[in-house]
């Protein structure tokens, strides 16, 4: 099973040892590729051009570079470009990105790329870098219907998007539903799906609410269950997601992407409840 990662640059200056630290114990599973995060307003942009460089030229991995347009000129996504290329890192997710809170109405409203769209082509257009794309297996919170999505998930690789990296979803039903439909409307590119291990009941309150993905009665009577005590709680999330990826592995998905919220550990023990140690 093709098994990828991401990871998020350092949130303080100067932490980059940790930061390299953890993709150099996640290189060492052999994923296909480890993914970096990148910062909706793109002033943080260096971190993961040096996270996703270390990832490709000391770690040998292929590194992906997420890389935002909602606050960004094609003057700067040139520039990002570039420097990737110079790199040597050669793949990228195109994402939107969601409107940062400080950006002033001024700024937002003469933003340069309104969707991923417009910046997968224009990276297409002027770079040679590989592209990956986002996709949702419950809907894009802004989409009017799934099929609106999907259409929009199907001019991606109309684009010439190559691989696409799912949303985390906790239900695995709902994936395979979507990758019926995607299938359908002629989506035949690799699409990984994202699953993210829920080790603390805080995760909760964060970014699976930021995701936007839902939580079946499983999961939530498990957090419920667990929440006040993180030893088992963390056992718990590591068993569920497990379970999680050797139904997908069973079901032959085209890959398995893992947030590991930069925690190596947590994904070195799924791994080993997936090999039955
Ligand atoms: P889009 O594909 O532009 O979609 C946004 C909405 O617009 C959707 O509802 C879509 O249906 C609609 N739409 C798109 N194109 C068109 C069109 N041509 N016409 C009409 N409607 C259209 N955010 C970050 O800031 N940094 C990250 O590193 C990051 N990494 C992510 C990684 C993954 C795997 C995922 C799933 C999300 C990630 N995000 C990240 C969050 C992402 O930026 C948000 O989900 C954002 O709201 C949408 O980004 P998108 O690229 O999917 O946008």
């Amino acid at each position: 099973m093709n098994l990828s990662f991401e990871v998020f640059p350092p949130k303080k200056d100067g932490s980059f040892d940790t930061a390299f630290e953890v993709v150099e114990r996640l290189a060492e599973y052999q994923p296909q590729f480890i993914s970096v995060t990148y910062g909706a307003g793109g002033s943080k942009s260096k971190k993961t051009l040096e996270i996703a460089s270390h990832i490709h030229n000391e770690c040998r991995t292929m590194a992906v570079a997420h890389l935002t347009c909602v606050g960004n000129t094609r003057s700067e996504i040139v520039e990002r470009c570039r420097e990737l290329e110079a790199h040597n890192v050669m793949h990228v997710l195109a994402l939107r990105g969601d409107r940062p809170k400080d950006m002033p109405d001024e700024q937002y409203n003469a933003r340069e790329f309104i969707y991923a769209t417009d910046l997968i082509r224009f990276i297409r257009e002027n770079s040679g870098l590989h592209v990956m794309a986002a996709c949702y297996p419950e809907k894009h919170f802004e989409a009017p219907s799934m099929e609106a999505d999907l259409a929009v998930m199907k001019e991606k690789q109309d684009l010439g998007v190559e691989e696409y990296i799912s949303q985390m979803f906790f239900d695995n039903r709902l994936f395979y539903e979507f990758l019926e439909k995607a299938r359908a409307i002629g989506i035949t590119k690799p699409i990984h799906a994202g699953i993210m291990p829920l080790t603390s009941a805080k995760q909760l309150g964060t970014s699976v609410s930021l995701s936007g993905s839902s939580v079946p009665k499983a999961l939530s009577d498990l957090i419920a269950a667990y929440a006040e005590n993180p030893e088992d709680m963390y056992q718990a999330g590591i068993e569920y997601a497990a379970a999680q990826i050797a139904d997908l592995r069973e079901h032959g998905v085209d890959g398995v992407h893992i947030y590991t919220m930069n925690k190596p550990k947590v994904v070195g023990d799924i791994l080993r409840i997936l090999g039955g140690e």
